[in-house]
């Protein structure tokens, strides 16, 4: 079976778009989609809509349990919660209480998918580094766990002897007796300082994992942010992708 998986899409529509462009020319059996899928952009109901149609799992991430007033944003930035606002009031009801309805992990296909972590999956918990696994594996039991949250790419490895490494390669084959969580990384913001969107395809015969990343039109993106008066802050980081 070969997985599409997305993660932090954040209301960006013509990233999405890209991606369905993309997606037709990869054979596959299952999309993921592993939440936040609205804040940040101008496109809330158009991106919505389009995992609520395609996806074969979707999760909620904390911007979208902080729209539809689930999760706490006593912690976001000025940035984030006027986005959040914004976002709040534009959602068609039909799209909030889809985001209201989404768990934010869930064990299917024998993987399990979170958004920010296996470990107290609503406390939004980042994983970034070799430490950040000593928590998050004890708290899955599937060979698999795949994340976003953090909108940076990463594989987690728990090799047999508990050994803890942390690294990322464009292709990588999945060792049987290892263990590991994998960030896919972000279709709406990416912030490991590449402003190419980011998400996975992973093959369970091969056992391949390949991170792909694309172009899209940004500047229309960063046009709409303007164009709706959020914070400029938003469209530039997109082109710096931090
Ligand atoms: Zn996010």
């Amino acid at each position: 079976m070969v997985f599409l998986i997305v993660s932090d899409l954040h209301s960006n529509v013509e990233s999405l778009q890209e991606f369905i462009r993309l997606s037709k020319k990869i054979p596959h059996d299952k999309v993921i989609c592993l939440g936040d899928i609205v804040g940040y952009n101008a496109n809330p109901n158009e991106v919505v809509d389009w995992v609520r149609e395609n996806t074969d799992l979707a999760l909620a991430g904390n911007h979208d349990y902080a729209v539809v007033e689930k999760t706490d944003t006593s912690y976001f930035n000025s940035y984030a919660l006027k986005a959040c606002e914004w976002t709040r009031e534009a959602l068609t009801m039909e799209n909030f209480k889809y985001l209201q309805s989404l768990p934010a992990m869930e064990k299917k296909y024998r993987i399990t998918w979170a958004h920010s972590s296996p470990y107290e999956p609503e406390e939004w918990h980042y994983i970034t580094n070799p430490y950040d696994g000593v928590d998050n594996f004890p708290a899955f039991d599937t060979q698999l766990c795949f994340v976003g949250h953090t909108h940076r790419p990463l594989i987690l490895k728990q090799e047999p002897d508990g050994n803890i490494e942390a690294g990322l390669s464009e292709e990588y084959e999945v060792k049987p007796d290892s263990r590991y969580i994998i960030n896919v990384g972000s279709l709406g913001q990416p912030r490991d300082g590449n402003p190419q969107a980011s998400f996975v395809s992973y093959d369970t015969e091969t056992r391949l994992l390949k991170f792909h990343r694309f172009d899209y039109d940004m500047e229309a993106t960063q046009e709409k942010i303007h164009d709706e008066g959020l914070p400029t802050f938003l469209a530039d980081r997109l082109a710096a992708g931090v």
